[in-house]
């Protein structure tokens, strides 16, 4: 019998079983690939703050801005100071999950839940492992399972994401030029509603899109137009942009993708995923010191993660739903608006990966009339649809 299982072995469950240990607590992590990391769906760009979460080596570049491309070929470079990091998924999440196993956590591979129940107040928790189905207990579980988390299906059945962009990228061996910026493509022929990108990621390059419905039709233009990957991987996958209402039950909490705690503006799910994580394995220390695991005392997973994240997801969120709405013709009119030198320098000084909507928030107060493209998007130019 364990103390904790958690369902995941990705950046959120190992920061929360690796917390979760390192207190002295008997900690199973059920992973079901044979390896960590595999197979990579992710870009690889977080801050610095992620970095000092878990010591790893994985980083791969370290950029130091972005171009920003606009409809009509417009385009700024904004840039800090400060870099952003390029990672190595895959290697990443065997970081964390050493840290996870250093701390003493057991680490079961190629075991995939299938189901979860409650009984007796304790968890049961069933899995094919190594071909073969075995139970396991624990007083509490922690689903760190990712987008289509089984956690969330077997004990949340009425908790839904409100909002999926669906992600599409390629991974090229092709080493880019432009080693400091990662390049973002804003506009209808790149993305429905969301962005296209291509990265500098060592000797390989990220090229992707990601956007609401028709994804791949989307990277073909992307793909053809302006880089030419020899392709390596192809990878891919939901990314649920709206966090879930109550993502904690008797017995079990939700933590990173499980729970839609993702930035809404960015797809970008790593740092606020270990956050979750983090608090998650608060919450259950707490109960486990009431011995009271029940739905009201791991409600209190909702006010730290919140605290810490809350009202950055919900102005992202709110931001991110006018974004989509906005036409070409308008985008090309924002850009232009903020190709000034009084923009870049506010962006440069207050953009921040991890909390976006500071930036957008100020960008907005100093020029109306980008506020006005983004509630009442122009109609769309029939030249700029193609
Ligand atoms: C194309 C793409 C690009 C992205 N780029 C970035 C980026 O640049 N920066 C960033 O911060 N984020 C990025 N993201 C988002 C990021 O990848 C996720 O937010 C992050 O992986 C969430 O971590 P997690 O641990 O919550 O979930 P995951 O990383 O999805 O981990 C979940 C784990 O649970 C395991 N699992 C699932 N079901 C079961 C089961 N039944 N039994 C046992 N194990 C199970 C899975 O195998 C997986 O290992 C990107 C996503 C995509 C799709």
């Amino acid at each position: 019998m364990f103390d904790f299982v958690v369902i995941g072995g990705g950046p959120s469950g190992s920061y929360c079983t690796q917390r979760l240990a390192k207190r002295g607590f008997k900690v199973a992590q059920l992973e079901e690939h044979q390896s960590i990391g595999k197979p990579v769906e992710c870009t690889g760009l977080v801050s610095r703050r992620v970095t000092s979460m878990v010591k790893t080596d994985s980083v791969v570049n370290k950029v130091h801005g972005a171009n920003i491309y606009f409809p009509d070929g417009n385009h700024i470079r904004i840039g800090k100071e400060e870099e952003t990091m390029v990672l190595e998924r895959d290697r990443f999440d065997q970081d964390a999950a050493a840290m996870s196993i250093g701390n003493g956590a057991e680490l079961m591979l190629n075991a995939r839940v299938k189901d979860i129940r409650r009984q007796d107040r304790k968890m049961k928790i069933t899995m094919r492992r190594d071909g073969n189905i075995e139970e396991v207990e624990a007083l509490a579980v922690v689903g760190a399972d990712g987008a289509n988390s089984i956690t969330r299906k077997v004990l949340f059945p009425d908790q839904r994401f409100r909002r999926i962009v669906s992600a599409y990228q390629i991974d090229g061996a092709d080493r880019m030029e432009d080693q400091d910026n990662v390049n973002v493509f804003l506009g209808n022929k790149f993305s429905n509603g969301y962005f296209a990108w291509g990265t500098p990621a060592g000797d390989f390059s990220r090229i992707g899109t990601a956007g609401f419905g028709l994804t791949r039709e989307k990277f073909n233009y992307l793909y053809k137009r302006y880089l030419n990957p020899n392709k390596i991987s192809i990878t891919g996958g939901p990314i649920p942009i709206s966090f879930l209402r109550r993502p904690y039950g008797d017995g079990a909490l939700l933590v990173g993708d499980a729970a839609g705690i993702v930035k809404p503006l960015s797809g970008g799910g790593i740092y606020t995923g270990m956050v979750s994580g983090e608090k998650a394995a608060i919450t259950m220390e707490r109960a486990y010191e009431k011995e009271d695991f029940s739905e009201g005392t791991l409600s209190l997973y909702n006010k730290l993660w919140k605290k810490e994240l809350g009202a950055e997801l919900k102005r992202d969120f709110r931001i991110q739903k006018l974004y989509s709405r906005i036409t070409d013709t308008s985008f090309n009119i924002i850009g232009r608006k903020i190709t000034t030198e009084r923009m870049t320098h506010l962006i440069n000084t207050i953009g921040d990966i991890d909390y976006p909507s500071r930036v957008v928030l100020k960008m907005l107060i100093r020029n109306p009339s980008i506020v006005r493209n983004v509630l009442f998007p122009r109609k769309e130019k029939n030249a700029e649809r193609n």
